[in-house]
C-alpha cells in the first residue's frame, strides 16, 4: 500500500454517461492525481455562482496510479447534490474532489491467501467494484467474491465489466429485490441471513469482508455475519446514508 496524502484537486469531467436507469458513469480527468487504492473515495465539492458550496462522498471505481477517476453517482430523489450530479454535470466542466480518502476500507494486492468476501447493496458496489477490477488485475492469489444485492437487471452497476470478472479467482452472486431476470432460478426478494450464509465464504475460512451499500443495508449485513460466526475484526463497512 502507498500512503497518498489527501488534497483538494480540480477534476474535468471527460465523459457522463447513464449507468443503471437512475445512475450515471462520470469520469474525471485529475491531471494533479496522486494515484489511489482501490476502495478508496473522494468528497466532491459544487460552488453554486453565488458561492454557496456543497460536498459529498463518492466512491471510486477506478484504482492505480493513473490520472482518470471513474465515479457512478445513483440519484437520491430530492437530494441537493446527486441530481445536480446526475441530470446537470456536463463534459468539460470542472468541480474539485479531495482525496484520496479512506485507509480503512481499501484492498491491494498482498501474498495473503485468506479470501476475500464483497458484499454490496446498489451503487455500494461502486469501490468494491474497484477492488475486484484491482484483484483480477494481479497475481493475488486470493478468491474473490461478490455478493451483490440490487432491485432489478436495470440497476445492476458495471453489469458487463463485473460478469466479465466471473473466472475461478472470482464468483459473482446476484439477489435481485424486486424483479429478476427471465428464467431465474429464485423469485425476487431481499437478501436474508439464510441467503446471505448459502453465498458467503464459511466462517471457517477466515474471509476478509467488505460491505457497502445504504446504511441499514450495511448495519443488517454486519449483524448477520456477526450472528454467523464471522471474526467482526474482519468484517470491514462503509456505509453510504440513507434510514
Ligand atoms: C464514503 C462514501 C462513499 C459514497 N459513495 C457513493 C457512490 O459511489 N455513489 C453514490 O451514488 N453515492 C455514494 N455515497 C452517497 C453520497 O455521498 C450522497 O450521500 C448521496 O449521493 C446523496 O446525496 P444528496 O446530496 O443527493 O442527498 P442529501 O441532500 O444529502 O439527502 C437527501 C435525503 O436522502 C437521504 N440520503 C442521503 N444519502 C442517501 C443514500 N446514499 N441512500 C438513500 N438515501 C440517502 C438523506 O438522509 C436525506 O433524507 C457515498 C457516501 C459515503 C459516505
Amino acid at each position: 500500500m502507498t500512503r497518498r496524502s489527501p488534497a483538494w484537486h480540480v477534476a474535468t469531467v471527460v465523459e457522463s454517461r447513464p449507468e443503471t436507469t437512475t445512475a450515471r458513469r462520470i469520469e474525471l480527468e485529475v491531471p494533479t492525481w496522486p494515484g489511489n487504492d482501490a476502495g478508496a473515495h473522494v468528497d466532491v465539492r459544487l460552488t453554486a455562482p453565488d458561492g454557496y458550496q456543497a460536498s459529498r462522498s463518492y466512491s471510486l471505481a477506478s484504482s492505480g496510479a493513473g490520472t482518470r477517476l471513474v465515479l457512478a453517482v445513483d440519484e437520491v430523489p430530492e437530494g441537493e447534490v446527486s441530481p445536480f450530479l446526475v441530470h446537470d454535470l456536463r463534459a468539460g466542466d470542472q468541480i474539485e474532489v479531495h482525496g484520496p480518502l479512506g485507509a480503512f476500507f481499501i484492498w491491494h494486492p498482498s501474498d495473503d491467501p485468506s479470501p476475500v468476501q464483497l458484499i454490496a447493496g446498489g451503487s455500494g458496489v461502486v469501490p468494491l467494484f474497484a477492488m475486484a477490477s484491482a484483484h483480477a488485475a494481479s497475481d493475488d492469489p486470493a478468491p474473490f467474491r461478490l455478493l451483490y444485492s440490487v432491485r432489478s437487471p436495470q440497476d445492476v452497476f458495471f453489469a458487463d465489466e463485473v460478469s466479465a470478472l466471473a473466472d475461478d479467482r472470482f464468483r459473482l452472486d446476484t439477489v435481485y429485490t424486486r424483479r429478476t431476470p427471465p428464467a431465474w432460478p429464485e423469485p425476487p426478494g431481499r437478501l436474508t441471513p439464510e441467503r446471505l450464509r448459502n453465498a458467503v465464504f464459511s466462517p471457517l475460512e477466515r474471509p476478509r469482508i467488505y460491505v457497502c451499500g445504504p446504511t441499514p443495508f450495511v448495519e443488517a449485513v454486519a449483524g448477520w455475519l456477526v450472528d454467523a460466526g464471522h471474526d467482526p475484526v474482519r468484517v470491514r463497512t462503509e456505509r453510504f446514508g440513507g434510514a
